[in-house]
């Protein structure tokens, strides 16, 4: 059996895939978030984002605000070193013929926050979209999101997720 793919992309922030990487403390599922389904279910290809703190601080790191992060010495460059290999895969997709569908990152993140105060990982991603001319389009994992939620609530949420995988939002 022939599978064609569907070509299309989304880039997520690491825990959306794996809640091993956050802050011990403050895990919101066992291993990824169930929304993946929702990806899933449509067919949609996944790039997984690195962990800018795990990779910068490790595993025990304690929690921090972004403040705290802006001030660390070389974190923001790490930043945007870790983020060149992603935008390397996306240019080979875009040149052919795959859509990008946009970011999904975590709400009030000091990293991953795409919303106001954006995190510092994506602050470089969407300022490297915006020098490419590439999609800014977004989502987040807002914070009320828990694994308990599942599929069944909130449905605002996840129609709104429905939305932005169809490219209407
Ligand atoms: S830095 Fe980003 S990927 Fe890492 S745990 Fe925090 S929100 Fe998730």
């Amino acid at each position: 059996m022939v599978i064609y793919p569907s070509k299309k992309i989304i880039v997520v922030s690491h825990c959306v895939l794996n809640q091993n990487a956050v802050v011990h403390g403050l895990e919101r599922a066992g291993g990824g978030f169930p929304l993946v389904h929702e990806i899933l279910k449509e067919g949609i290809g996944i790039i997984q984002l690195p962990c800018p703190e795990f990779l910068y601080l490790g595993s025990t790191r304690p929690s921090m605000n972004k403040n705290e992060y802006e001030n660390m010495a070389g974190y923001a460059e790490h930043c945007q070193k870790i983020l060149e290999p992603i935008f390397l895969q996306l240019k080979e997709y875009q040149q052919n013929g795959y859509t990008y569908l946009g970011v999904l990152g975590i709400q009030e993140s000091p990293s991953c926050s795409l919303s106001f105060p954006r995190g510092i990982l994506m602050e470089k991603y969407m300022e490297e979209m915006e020098r490419k001319g590439w999609s800014m389009a977004y989502f987040e994992v807002p914070v009320f999101y828990e694994e308990e939620y599942k599929e069944e609530k909130p449905e605002d949420f996840l129609s709104s997720f429905h939305l932005f995988l169809e490219g209407q939002k």
